[in-house]
């Protein structure tokens, strides 16, 4: 079946706890995607207790946000108890739908909460149209692409199955196939695949590749090893044409375990360039560098089109080392602005004084730098930094900010 209709994507954003949920969806996030207490990929992502989880759903519904929730671990056999209970209990708290990747899984949702709506998780390795068509016809409502797949396959499986199609655009890459992986169980014991990985695919390696004519790994950068199986982050904001066009319905960022600053910051820069390409093209196409500035002052790996363009090459690793490229540090949220004033109330996430050149990171509008003239603490005292974590204090802000705006500074080199 052939569609030709070309709508707006929705910007689909991680949410590892109750606050990156807010903030995410104060940056511009259509959906967000977040993990109860059992049965989802991410064991070291806090995760929601159902309390939060009832919050979170109704925080973002009041927002016109969607929420899906992960449970796409491969389940064994003891996974399975309690399983009915809690999809029976996220279909009562209005969760929009569960990301599934194993059939029995999905067996015990569709019976247990037969309203529940079923999204078919990248965990499931769908790489092709009849894959697709095969979940619809079991009653899934949308797939997830294989990360492994190019923007062609995937503009093909969007047209030959009558089924949304949901991509990953953003953020870390697994060198094996979507996660599914024994690294981390074979060095640890932990399991990737029921979401404990400990990302060994970051770990220094000593190792030749012999076998492969034609391909030269560089593997003998210096005397700790090399990190050849650590790839560089998925980007794809210089591309957002190439994706709407493919009919890519629902654009993910990866990202659970990371901070509400880089949620912030990628949902902020795809929501603009989003935003921006259906305002106008040509508006998109000036603004490309700002974007892909805005997305470096997240932690990042350096930056790869992954599997969308052809097969990843030697330029998609990073073979020195694993860190992360971080350029700016997170060091206050606005909790409260008074415009009669011109005063933020900002709670303090790392150390900044008097002096300090810092820069707001706006939801919805225009970023803006200003220096720290002055720190005020609650109880109108004045300072000459802000060393304590989480400390509530109040500066004067260049321009009118808004609560869950961030200030950031840059790093020290
Ligand atoms: S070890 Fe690396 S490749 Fe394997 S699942 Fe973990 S992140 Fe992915």
């Amino acid at each position: 079946m052939q569609k030709t209709e070309i709508k707006k994507p929705e910007l689909l954003a991680p949410a590892g706890d109750l606050e990156k949920l807010k903030i995410v969806i104060n940056y511009g996030a259509d959906a967000v995607y977040l993990g109860g207490e059992s049965f989802g990929l991410r064991a070291k992502a806090k995760n929601f207790t159902p309390e939060e989880m009832a919050e979170g759903i109704s925080y973002a519904h009041a927002h016109g946000v969607k929420v899906y929730v992960t449970c796409n671990i491969f389940a064994h056999n003891y996974d399975l108890k309690d399983m009915e209970a809690y999809f029976k209990s996220l279909y009562d708290m209005k969760a929009d739908a569960v990301l599934i990747a194993d059939p029995g899984v999905f067996y015990i949702a569709k019976k247990a909460a037969p309203g529940l709506s079923i999204h078919i998780s990248t965990q499931a390795n769908n790489t092709n149209y009849m894959s697709a068509n095969f979940w619809k016809e079991l009653g899934a409502e949308r797939i997830v692409a294989a990360r492994e797949l190019s923007l062609v396959e995937i503009g093909d499986m969007v047209k030959n199955a009558d089924i949304e199609v949901e991509a990953f655009v953003h953020g870390a890459m697994c060198i094996s196939y979507s996660g599914r992986c024994l690294l981390s169980a074979y060095f640890t014991g932990r399991d990737a695949n029921r979401g404990a990985c400990t990302h060994p695919c970051r770990w220094k390696y000593y190792i030749t590749e012999a076998t492969r004519e034609g391909e030269l790994l560089p593997v003998s950068e210096d005397e700790r090893g090399t990190y050849i199986f650590n790839s560089k982050d998925l980007c794809m904001i210089e591309h957002i044409p190439e994706l709407v066009k493919s009919g890519i319905r629902s654009f993910k960022i990866e990202g659970r375990i990371k901070t509400a600053y880089y949620g912030a910051v990628t949902v902020k820069a795809y929501r603009e360039a989003i935003d921006d390409y259906f305002k106008d093209p040509g508006l998109y196409e000036s603004k490309k560098p700002y974007y892909l500035e805005e997305l470096k002052k997240a932690s990042y790996r350096g930056f790869t089109t992954g599997f969308y363009f052809g097969r990843p090459d030697s330029e998609s690793q990073i073979y020195e080392n694993s860190a992360y490229i971080k350029n700016y540090d997170f060091i206050g949220l606005v909790k409260e602005y008074d415009s009669k004033t011109g005063i933020a109330l900002i709670e303090q996430r790392n150390k900044f004084s008097v002096g300090d050149e810092v820069e707001f990171l706006c939801a919805g509008g225009e970023n803006f730098k200003q220096k720290i003239d002055e720190i005020i603490d609650i109880e109108g005292g004045l300072r000459e930094s802000a060393p304590h974590a989480q400390e509530l204090i109040k500066i004067k802000t260049a321009k009118a900010v808004k609560c869950m705006d961030i200030m950031r500074r840059k790093a020290a080199l």
